[in-house]
């Protein structure tokens, strides 16, 4: 099937060589007629499924962040796409403005608005009936308002402008200069050249097609609107009919109709498309690429590092204007480059240095820059006598190593991955250079940071191409093997036979080979027949060759084989069979080639062997080939989650290629044989025990493949990616999905044993699910449990369900949790995020087990995103020594040496608590959100507790509350993305509902009430508004000087987010009047937003040296910014006690 691209290509060749064509343009009817066959045929499909998704999606923050929206569409044709938006999105249209210049749409345009798709519109649509040019200044600055927009859009309507890159530069002038800008968006067939833009974000859809009814009628009509000209004499209209039928694909499914590809991109570009000057060195043309989809794009130049500094001045650039990067090690995926998208050449960073064994503690290593190709590695390692278990050639670069990298001696060693001990990184989050893992001194950069978290150590073994740029890395080196190489050619008259030896090659040479042995084959048909070439490759630290055991059971089993080769590291390269033997070696000369990588086992089992073979009948071009890498051995010893490469479970990996002869670039053979590579991957997806990621990239067609790329890991790189690149700036490398979303609330459940913790977690969760409110609990101490039972011996099943055994060793396993976390002081902060993280795709968690004594003053910074509550069980000693098994104290009394359970634990309590610091705590430093007294048995309290305090959590005026939050990108300051918390009261119905909220949640009996305590500024909006409702007076705390003595003050520190946001820093004096809150009385305290806490924290100490009691005080804000750790500094501070309420929990800084 040939693109779209291709059949223009195809049918203006034919105009071109007719030499009594005239051409002439098409009319507007014609136009509307070709668009009509176009969209009736399967073209509206691209938009079903491309085109509307896609801008639904971009366009949702942006939408979100304004109260208006202005359009400016060039060439909409007869309706707007932008009629397909949500119906919240239409409505925030109101200016819509378009230039159309053929009077047939222009006028069906029209007709259409008057439906009123943009029910919003401040003034009646604007449709130009001229076309849309870019003659004028580029550069020039637009009136302020009247031709500034925030969305300006070319679908399909850039085909007919030349110098494209004018229109950009053009439009992205015309955007509103708010925070957050806006966005040219353009949709096109893929193969769009802009030159000199830099893109925000590119986006492919490669799967489009297009589906025309094969008459005569149709076809004259559809060739000509692709031509773009109107063919007058009939000689042509045939030629261009033939070609037509040539080039489109039958298809069973669609008889009478022709089939074209028709791949789509979206490039969307924002005011900084032009912002494209740097000061690291630009190359002066762009570099060759190996592979063949790389090499098609038009980046936005390649920046040529002369070292890391230029690295991280490209990452600082790409953070700055929000763009991606690409990055090029060996150029052999074809993700290494994209249009409008610039390119990293790691190629002059290319230096490998060995350090010999002694030097350093895990030694001999060798360190290699990012730019080395594997062949510089094997070579230089090979001068000192070592190696590092690479790829099967020389010339593939960093993503192989990155991604995993299976070589011959992967069996032996493991993959390249496993030999990762260290890296320098240049981060995409902040642009510093990182040092993780063990790298040697003298190859660490000055002003690396030393990074203690593993993690990231951890993503780079098997996903590195995904969190950082990669500027070294340092390999443990193995002492270099002479390699004995046989290969054999096999060749099939019938399938029957084929298969057989397929099965014998598996199970009688392969699974019994030791792991200084491997065995690749590969299948493919040469000269019309089938072969099965087969390689095996015999490491041994001996020089001379000795015919091993292993050999000579081959020779049984295939025959005697082809010379036998015994050769260094290096010369191994050129053994491979694709080199060697397949197809006249290396493809017979010039071809390009396209392949995805499955991993399986028992391949010559029936079912597995019979797909390989029937994949390899049905090839599309006759160099295609299957490429089986033998696994097992060492690559299995690591455990999945040991490294980011989960996938540790195959006897071979299946490189599925497509190949065709070079100069079938972009014709329907290539076209096809990518279809047979996605086609046979499919097909052997479910079989699969993974797949490689190495070749995968933003292609949807390798969604379903990433998918289980990275075997059990694939969630916690999704994390990771967040973590270690928020801004996507990896955005064209192997896809990891949105990380899963934190549960919206976790419920810390704690008391003292036999309180009855598992019970009423049981019922809430079950309370919770019953509400269609998925829920689940969690115990945070198994983890501890399980590391004791290891460390002691002790029998883990019972320590987890048999409550007596448990009772034997609870306070053994108290001092083992102890000594833990001395050692290991961020221990309860993993354990937490670890219980959290396992627990995917619920909406609340309960958590028990906690040991912590003010755990949500200590880990709500690390759910931001999420309510954290604690419901602390209460129960009289006596009821829980029962629930405990225990015998009642009076019958222990007597017992002189025994000192009662809870005694024993009060006491330690205090004994902590004075080891803690001279200011041992009192019961007003710390109380939980919530407390339930669960004296009486049965289920029926902690269910009327469910009702009247859990359930209400998830009351859906919160998230109407929650949507009157606007996010505003970069503003007061880059990289912050502002809430919009006061915006409520802006918003129609917010301040209503806003103070409903209050109302209903700060107290149940207001009338118990003295005053209000409202904060300058934010508080006083909503603090007012609540007064009003509940008729309580408002108690004003304001700046020094703003109220009439005689006052009280207290000195208040400024927020960093003060700072940030261009506020005054330093100290502040706030005040209230005295007497204004009369003696005993109870107060609640209103405000805004609780982010550092430093507010409240002088509201508080003004109350109290105001003569307030602590337990007359609560506190309530409409929104809480976990991030910045308010609560652990009102902790801090000794108002742990206060109670502090939020009504939202907002994520983000
Ligand atoms: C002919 C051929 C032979 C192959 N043989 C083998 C083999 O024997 N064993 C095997 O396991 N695989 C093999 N592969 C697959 C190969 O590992 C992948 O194609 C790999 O991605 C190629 O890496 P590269 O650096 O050459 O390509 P590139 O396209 O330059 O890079 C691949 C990916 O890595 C990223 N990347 C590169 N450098 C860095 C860096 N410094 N920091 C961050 N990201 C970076 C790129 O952005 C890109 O996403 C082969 C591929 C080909 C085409």
């Amino acid at each position: 099937m040939a693109t779209l691209d291709t059949l223009k290509r195809a049918l203006l060749q034919k105009a071109s060589a007719t030499t009594s064509t005239q051409k002439q343009p098409l009319s507007d009817e014609q136009y509307r007629v070709g668009l009509d066959i176009f969209l009736q045929s399967s073209g509206w499909m691209t938009y079903q499924d491309f085109i509307v998704p896609q801008l639904i999606q971009l366009l949702g923050p942006l939408f979100q962040s304004r109260l208006r929206i202005s359009v400016l569409e060039i060439g909409p044709g007869p309706k707007s796409v932008l009629g397909h938006l949500l119906d919240d999105q239409k409505q925030k249209i109101t200016k819509y403005t378009a230039f159309e210049p053929n009077k047939v749409f222009a006028s069906k345009l029209k007709e259409w608005l008057h439906s009123n798709p943009f029910p919003c519109l401040e003034h009646a649509a604007s449709i130009n009936l001229s076309a849309f040019t870019s003659r004028f200044d580029l550069y020039k600055k637009p009136n302020p308002d009247d031709e500034r927009f925030d969305v300006i859009l070319f679908c399909h309507s850039m085909y007919g402008m030349t110098h494209k890159h004018e229109y950009i530069i053009k439009t992205v002038n015309m955007l509103v200069e708010q925070p957050g800008g806006g966005m040219v968006v353009v949709f096109h067939r893929d193969g769009l050249r802009i030159e000199g833009v830099v893109a925000h974000r590119v986006t492919s859809f490669p799967t489009g097609i297009v589906s025309i009814v094969d008459t005569d009628k149709d076809l004259d009509r559809f060739a000509q609107f692709i031509a773009g000209f109107s063919a007058q004499d009939e000689s042509l209209r045939a030629l261009w009919r033939s070609v037509c039928r040539d080039l489109g694909r039958h298809d069973t499914a669609q008889p009478g109709n022709l089939l074209f590809s028709a791949p789509e991109i979206m490039v969307v570009f924002t005011r900084n498309a032009t912002a494209w000057r740097l000061s690291a060195p630009l190359m002066k043309e762009n570099r060759k690429v190996k592979n063949r989809e790389a090499h098609l794009r038009l980046p936005c130049g390649i920046v040529q590092p002369t070292g890391i500094v230029d690295v991280q001045d490209c990452t600082g650039w790409a953070l700055e204007n929000k763009t991606g990067l690409t990055v090029m090690g060996g150029g052999h995926s074809g993700h290494c480059l994209w249009s409008n998208i610039r390119a990293i050449d790691m190629g002059t960073l290319n230096k490998a240095h060995v350090i010999a064994s002694g030097d350093t503690k895990p030694g001999p290593l060798i360190v290699v820059e990012s730019g080395c190709r594997a062949g510089d590695i094997i070579r230089k390692a090979l001068a000192d006598g070592l190696t590092v278990p690479l790829g099967a050639r020389p010339s593939v670069g960093a993503g192989l190593w990155l991604q995993g990298g299976i070589g011959h001696l992967s069996r032996l060693h493991g993959l390249a991955c496993d030999a990762i001990v260290g890296a320098v990184v240049v981060s995409v989050e902040s642009g510093k250079v990182l040092s993780v893992g063990y790298v040697p001194d003298q190859h660490r950069p000055h002003d690396a940071v030393p990074l203690e978290d593993n993690d990231l150590l951890w993503a780079i073994k098997g996903a590195g191409t995904n969190f950082g740029i990669i500027t070294s890395i340092t390999f443990k080196a193995y002492p270099t093997p002479t390699y004995t190489v046989q290969n054999w050619v096999l060749s099939f008259n019938d399938m029957a036979t084929a298969k057989a030896k397929i099965g014998e090659f598996d199970n009688l040479i392969a699974k019994g080979l030791p792991r200084s042995c491997s065995a690749d084959a590969y299948l493919f048909w040469n000269k019309d027949r089938l072969h099965l070439g087969i390689t095996m490759f015999e490491t041994s630290m001996a020089t001379n060759c000795v015919t091993s055991v292993a050999l000579t059971r081959a020779y049984k089993i295939l025959g005697p084989g082809k010379s036998i080769q015994i050769v260094d590291s290096m010369s191994v390269f050129d053994t491979e069979m694709y080199m060697s033997e397949m197809h006249g070696g290396h493809g017979g000369g010039k071809t390009s080639s396209f392949k995805r990588c499955l991993f399986l086992k028992d391949i010559g089992e029936s079912k597995i062997a019979t797909i390989l073979l029937k994949a390899i009948e049905n090839r599309p071009t006759p160099l295609c080939y299957l490429h089986l890498l033998q696994g097992g051995g060492a690559i299995g010893d690591v455990p999945a989650d040991a490294t980011a490469f989960g996938c540790r479970d195959w006897d071979f990996a299946c490189v599925i290629t497509g190949v065709w002869p070079r100069e079938q670039d972009g014709t329907k053979e290539e076209t096809a044989a990518v279809r047979w590579v996605y086609q046979i991957s499919g097909i052997l997806l479910p079989l699969s025990t993974g797949v490689y990621g190495a070749d995968l990239g933003p292609d949807p067609r390798d969604a379903a493949l990433a998918v289980k790329a990275f075997g059990p890991n694939l969630m916690r790189l999704a994390r990771l990616k967040k973590r270690w690149d928020p801004c996507n700036v990896l955005a064209y490398a192997c896809p990891l999905p949105a990380p899963p979303k934190d549960p919206k609330v976790i419920v810390l459940v704690t008391g003292e044993s036999g309180a009855g913790k598992d019970f009423c977690a049981g019922i809430w969760a079950c309370l919770f699910t019953k509400s269609n409110i998925t829920a689940s609990v969690s115990s945070i101490s198994e983890v501890t449990k399980c590391e004791y039972a290891l460390a002691t011996g002790a029998d883990l099943n019972r320590l987890l369900n048999d409550r007596t055994y448990r009772e034997q060793h609870r306070e053994a396993l108290t001092a083992f949790f102890q000594s833990q976390v001395e050692k290991r002081p961020q221990l309860p902060e993993k354990h937490f995020l670890n219980v959290v993280h396992s627990a995917t795709d619920i909406e609340v968690l309960f958590i028990t087990g906690m040991r912590d004594k003010a755990p949500v003053a200590t880990f709500s910074h690390l759910v931001p995103d999420t309510k954290l509550v604690e419901v602390r069980i209460e129960t009289g000693s006596e009821v829980r020594r029962v629930r405990r098994g225990l015998k009642p104290a009076k019958d222990t009394l007597k017992d002189k040496n025994y000192a009662p359970q809870d005694e024993k634990d009060s006491l330690r309590d205090k004994h902590d608590a004075l080891k803690d610091g001279e200011n041992a705590l009192d019961e007003w430093d710390y109380s939980p959100s919530f407390v339930f007294h669960n004296d009486d048995e049965g289920g029926l309290p902690a269910r009327s507790f469910f009702q009247r305090q859990l359930l209400p959590l998830f009351h859906p005026l919160f998230q109407q509350l929650a949507g009157m939050v606007r996010q505003i990108p970069d503003f007061p300051k880059l990289d912050i993305n502002f809430r919009h918390v006061l915006g409520i009261s802006q918003s129609r119905g917010g301040l209503k509902l806003c103070t409903s909220l209050l109302r209903a949640h700060c107290t149940s009996d207001w009338t118990q009430i003295s005053s209000i305590v409202c904060v300058e500024t934010g508080g006083f909006i909503f603090a007012s508004a609540l007064a009003l409702q509940v008729d309580v007076p408002l108690a004003l705390t304001r700046e020094n000087g703003k109220l009439p003595p005689p006052v009280v003050s207290v000195v208040k520190d400024t927020s960093h987010i003060s700072g940030v946001t261009g506020q005054d820093q330093g100290e502040k004096t706030i005040e209230m009047e005295v007497g204004v809150i009369p003696k005993g009385g109870k107060v609640v305290v209103i405000d805004d937003v609780l982010a550092t806490g430093k507010t409240l924290c002088a509201v508080l100490k003004l109350l109290i040296k105001a003569g307030v009691a602590r337990n007359d005080i609560s506190a309530m804000v409409v929104a809480e910014f976990p991030f910045h750790k308010g609560r652990e500094l009102l902790y801090r501070e000794g108002f742990g006690g206060v109670n502090v309420q939020s009504l939202l929990v907002v994520g983000g800084v």
